[in-house]
């Protein structure tokens, strides 16, 4: 059993990982004492290049564990991609109603909606993407990337997961990743994507060294 160490206090990311490790022979525990540990900038270009930062740094602050560290967010192709790697300060980064009631995810999904506005059903497709990465004593080890196909809708949907969840539909399924169970978001998630990904290339490539 490969024990990793989630460097996140996402609960809504915690709850997946443990989730999706429960079914892979793989614990994922809580990093200790990460709420004492100063955050890094997260400044980097690209979900992969964050989620390799974070997981290096945080993983001096547990020598000889395994780390492992993400970075997700939301492509909308009709926004050139954006809002990418800024997905979790969206509205923050263009100051949207910074002095309203309601939370982060809140103004995030307002503030998707309203730059979206007039965007017909057929050009509001996005995909959700997510690096893993884990490291040790300062040195990553392996990389593992999950992405997931959707439609931005034009009002939220559904009261479960997380972030732009109840706006993100998924049209396979006829629901938004808000309104399907834990089981089925991680069976088809970027996150669960990425775990299984990365616990696969783990067993095949390091084994000798874990
Ligand atoms: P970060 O990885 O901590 O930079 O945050 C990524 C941000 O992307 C989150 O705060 C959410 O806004 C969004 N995000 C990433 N994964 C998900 C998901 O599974 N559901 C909903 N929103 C997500």
């Amino acid at each position: 059993m490969i024990t990793l160490y989630a460097a996140t206090s996402n609960a809504g990311k915690l709850r997946d990982f443990a989730a999706a490790a429960g079914e892979n022979d793989v614990n994922v525990l809580p990093l200790p004492n990460l709420e004492a540990i100063p955050p890094p900038p997260e400044d980097e270009p690209t979900f992969e290049t964050n989620a390799r930062a974070k997981a290096i740094y945080y993983s001096r602050f547990l020598l000889g564990e395994i780390v492992v560290a993400d970075d997700s967010g939301i492509e909308v192709d009709a926004l050139g991609g954006k809002p990418g790697v800024r997905s979790a300060r969206y509205a923050a980064d263009a100051s949207f109603m910074t002095d309203s009631a309601g939370g982060t995810d809140q103004r995030n999904n307002l503030y998707l909606l309203a730059r979206l506005t007039g965007i017909p059903t057929n050009r509001r497709s996005a995909r959700y993407c997510c690096v893993l990465a884990v490291a040790r004593d300062g040195k990553c080890l392996l990389t593992a990337e999950g992405t997931v196909e959707g439609e931005i809708l034009t009002a939220p949907r559904g009261d479960g997961g997380f972030g732009y969840d109840p706006l993100f539909y998924l049209p396979e399924l006829g629901r938004t990743m808000a309104e399907i169970d834990l089981a089925t978001k991680l069976c088809l998630s970027h996150r669960g994507r990425a775990l299984r990904a990365l616990i696969a290339a783990m067993h095949s490539h390091l084994s000798i060294s874990l």
